[in-house]
């Protein structure tokens, strides 16, 4: 296979990049790693596409040597920033596996095994979320894409319920169809509104940060075409879940959609200590977590769920001659989703899940928990440090009393530099702060409050 008429002798190529894949499989990324300029890297790379091609040695060299350290680590146990992740190495060694099989996973014909085994997990966080049969689900490469097909459903399936209804707007068909939320919901949202073209209702949250129902219906009240709400369960920036209790209640009194952001913290699902906070989520319609966040795996993967699939499959089917030539009675990926071909990048969670079992997980997740509450006890202890919201999840949000914005990114570079803790400054209420995502179970957390009492007084 590695000698082709064709491609010629690929064995040094193939065995460069799976050494390197070794090697790094095992020891993870480098901390220390940074990002470059555009100008950096062209002087450092020069041309690499060209028409004799370089050979397997320069290629391996330039990736090894100066494209590659020229990303940041987001797996490093001290990578705290963002929201980061943290694989097990059974599953960044499966992405491999998932690469070398190569099936094309969009349909049940091409990939059955393989969408099986991603349905048993599917299966797992369809029995977190307390659906039934009717539910079903696929991966896509990451939130943005999940809340884009999930939006894309909701605004499908509301549509033609409301003309089913009789619903019109002055005697005519709706037009401007409204999308609910709260400031607090993730980026993507106001993009995939773009997109959808679709206008955004703004909903302000509660003194602790949430989206609730009471507000939720003041807004439905003013805004009759509003299909949908996003309901964020662990925002981006505080880890706060809005009340998806009330939330789904008002939602559902009014006929539109509940579609319920998870990509960070619906993992949180799978922990005892938290699940209260998830009140409700049984009764929303569509649902995404990303795995590529806190549920161990590497990128790109995002679970998205619909409590009843078939309003999916009435968004997504494609049709053609050639595709509809197979006629089984399986669900096809690519119903459930915007995208035709794909990957199975729901393997590398299934492989890991399979092997250490969900309690091992649910015991990762509450790890993370147990670390951002013994971090935010020690700020709210402190005398240089305010702590300002209760962690709900597992982001901690804190500011050093007195500091200048320049003074957090001179202290937050500093560490990053050295490798010793990824921790970047973001806004709350318009004021500078530091968060902390715990979402790595082999972060030293005492590790990371001698760090905040040694280099913040
Ligand atoms: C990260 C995140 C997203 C976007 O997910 P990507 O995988 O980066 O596209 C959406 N919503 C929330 C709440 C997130 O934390």
């Amino acid at each position: 296979m590695l000698k082709s008429e064709f491609w010629g002798d690929e064995t040094e190529a193939v065995n460069l990049a799976l050494d390197w894949a070794i090697a790094h499989t095992v020891s993870g990324s480098d901390p220390k790693t940074s990002f470059k300029s555009s100008e950096e890297l062209k002087k450092e790379v020069g041309v690499s596409i060209t028409s004799d091609g370089l050979g397997a040695k320069e290629a391996m060299r330039l990736y090894s040597e100066v494209l590659n350290p020229a990303t940041r680590s987001a797996d490093d146990p001290m990578a705290l920033a963002f929201i980061p992740g943290a694989p097990t190495r059974a599953a960044v060694a499966f992405d491999a596996v998932v690469s070398a099989a190569n099936v094309h996973g969009g349909m049940w014909e091409m990939g059955a095994g393989a969408v099986f085994a991603e349905n048993q997990v599917l299966g797992w966080i369809k029995s977190l979320l307390g659906w039934t049969e009717e539910a079903g689900g696929t991966f896509v490469s990451g939130g943005t894409l999940g809340n884009l097909s999930a939006l894309s459903a909701a605004k499908h399936t509301i549509k033609e319920k409301w003309r089913q209804m009789g619903r019109f707007q002055n005697g005519r068909p709706i037009t401007g169809y409204k999308l609910a939320c709260a400031s607090t919901a993730h980026s993507s949202v106001r993009t995939i509104a773009t997109v959808l073209d679709v206008d955004i209702v703004t909903i302000p949250v509660d003194a602790g940060g949430h989206l609730t129902g009471e507000m939720l219906e003041k807004a439905l009240v003013e805004n009759p075409t509003i299909f949908a709400v996003v309901a964020t369960s662990g925002t981006t920036n505080t880890g706060i879940v809005d009340d998806i209790d009330s939330i789904v209640t008002v939602a559902h009194k009014y006929d539109i959609w509940v579609h319920i952001d998870g990509a960070y913290g619906g993992a949180a699902l799978a922990a005892p200590s938290v699940r209260h906070f998830f009140k409700g989520i049984e009764k929303a319609d569509s649902f995404i977590v990303d795995p590529h966040k806190w549920l161990f795996a590497p990128y790109d993967c995002c679970a998205v769920l619909y409590r009843d699939q078939k309003h999916a499959i009435h968004t997504f089917s494609q049709h053609a001659e050639y595709l509809d030539a197979f006629g089984n009675e399986e669900v096809n990926p690519s119903d459930l989703a915007i995208h035709l071909s794909r990957r199975t990048r729901g393997l590398p969670l299934w492989y890991s899940l399979a092997i250490h079992g969900t309690k091992k997980y649910e015991q990762a997740i509450e790890k993370s928990i147990e670390n951002s509450r013994k971090c935010a006890e020690y700020i709210r202890k402190s005398s240089h440090l305010e702590l300002l919201l209760d962690p709900e999840l597992s982001v901690v949000v804190f500011a050093r009393k007195g500091w200048t914005p320049e003074q957090y990114d001179e202290w937050s570079n500093k560490l990053a530099k050295a490798g010793e803790l990824l921790c970047l400054p973001s806004k709350l209420n318009g004021r500078t702060i530091l968060r902390l995502a715990f979402i790595n179970p082999h972060t030293d957390v005492d590790k990371v409050i001698h760090i905040l009492e040694t280099t913040m007084k």
